[in-house]
């Protein structure tokens, strides 16, 4: 049995922090894992830049359902879960996808928690797995799927190889050019094409 595996951010909605960025105002929120690679270090820093501003969860998620998904990801995702099973498997947090995931139809989501206080502010993160998109695709194979990924970056390298078929989207031209043997689309239209022909 098949099962689509699919990355959320730079696929299927923007990159959260960066358009949380523009939406709040607040332009340090938009440094990523490309300026500092300790993805630990890095929302910890974030966490300290939302207290300073007193944002607690709800104030983030009111400025976050101001975010749409890319154009064309809803029509996408309900076309492709008609058809077969899907998953998104991000790095993200429950609690920042959530507006997102309402205006995608509610599709399954695999990714990680904040730790909320009651007055609202977020104390800290739990990340559920080491590796989670490649743990993920593992332990769904290991029940007896056959996984089918895409992803739009360097942590989803491991889950694209590791699946029975696996293609780049909306990626950069470097890892692009540093993967010349895996399909890259930049359209829904080509990589649910893409999926559909790669299904049992
Ligand atoms: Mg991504």
């Amino acid at each position: 049995m098949d099962i689509v595996c699919l990355d959320m951010e730079g696929v299927l909605v923007p990159e959260i922090w960066i358009a949380f960025s523009k939406a709040s105002g607040i332009p340090e929120l938009s440094r990523t894992t490309r300026d500092e690679p300790d993805y630990n270090k890095l929302m910890n820093w974030r966490l300290g830049i939302l207290k300073e501003h007193g944002l607690g969860l709800d104030e983030i998620q009111k400025t976050i359902a101001t975010i749409d998904p890319l154009p064309g990801a809803r029509e996408f995702l309900d076309k492709l879960r008609d058809k077969t099973q899907v998953i998104i498997i991000s790095d993200t947090f429950t609690q920042f996808a959530k507006p997102l995931m309402v205006k995608l139809g509610m599709p399954t989501l695999f990714c990680n928690t904040l730790e909320v206080a009651p007055d609202g502010e977020i104390t800290g993160f739990k990340m559920r797995i080491p590796d989670s998109k490649l743990s993920t695709v593992k332990a769904l194979q290991a029940i007896g799927f056959h996984t089918i990924a895409s992803g739009d970056s360097y942590n989803d390298l491991g889950m694209i190889r590791a699946s029975k078929a696996g293609f780049l989207f909306k990626s950069t031209d470097k890892i692009k050019a540093d993967n010349p043997d895996l399909p890259a689309f930049e359209e829904f239209d080509d990589l649910y094409e893409a999926i559909v022909a790669a299904l049992d």
